[in-house]
């Protein structure tokens, strides 16, 4: 497994002299070092998540929103068991993004499984830029509206408001 720490780091639970100084310097973050000594503990019990590639972490009020390779995801979205195992870990408060997602890509992470029906820049007068998103089916989301909005502006400054609409597809 592949984390922004080294492997020896990640199985330890403690930061050689290296990592140390990175993580003072913000080249990595908190949250790179806690989903990398926690995904590295998963790797130990599990193969697949073993050959995992993590490539960055955010801990934003105590969500933790994991960037790993496409192909960790897909894997991830398609077996029950190594997202339960993941989900476990984070007590279930874990996000999985694509590395290198672009805005909107971002945003369908975040949203899965849910489907953007809609997705629309809007400018403001003052030279913001606010998206639009609308999703059709609110019943799982409501809750996580706000969660979402709060990561998105941290990791993406993107400044999104979701809205539900009916299936428009
Ligand atoms: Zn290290």
């Amino acid at each position: 497994m592949k984390t922004p720490i080294c492997n020896f780091d990640a199985k330890t639970g403690t930061l050689c002299n290296k990592c140390d100084s990175r993580l003072k310097l913000g080249h990595i973050t908190d949250g790179d070092v806690q989903a990398s000594i926690k995904m590295a503990k998963l790797a130990q019990k599990n193969q697949d998540i073993d050959k995992f590639t993590l490539v960055a972490a955010h801990n934003i009020d105590d969500e933790i929103i994991l960037f790993l390779k496409n192909s960790d995801i897909t894997l991830i979205r398609s077996d029950q068991k190594i997202l339960d195992l993941i989900k476990k870990e984070f007590d279930n408060k874990v996000w999985f993004v694509e590395s290198g997602a672009s805005d909107k890509r971002f945003l369908e992470n975040m949203l899965f499984p849910l489907k953007i029906s809609l997705m629309n820049m809007v400018w403001l007068p003052d030279g913001n830029k606010l998206t639009k998103i609308i999703v059709s089916n609110q019943s799982k989301l409501e809750l996580q509206a706000k969660k979402i909005q709060n990561i998105a502006k941290k990791i993406k400054n993107i400044e999104v408001i979701i809205e539900f609409g009916d299936n428009n597809s």
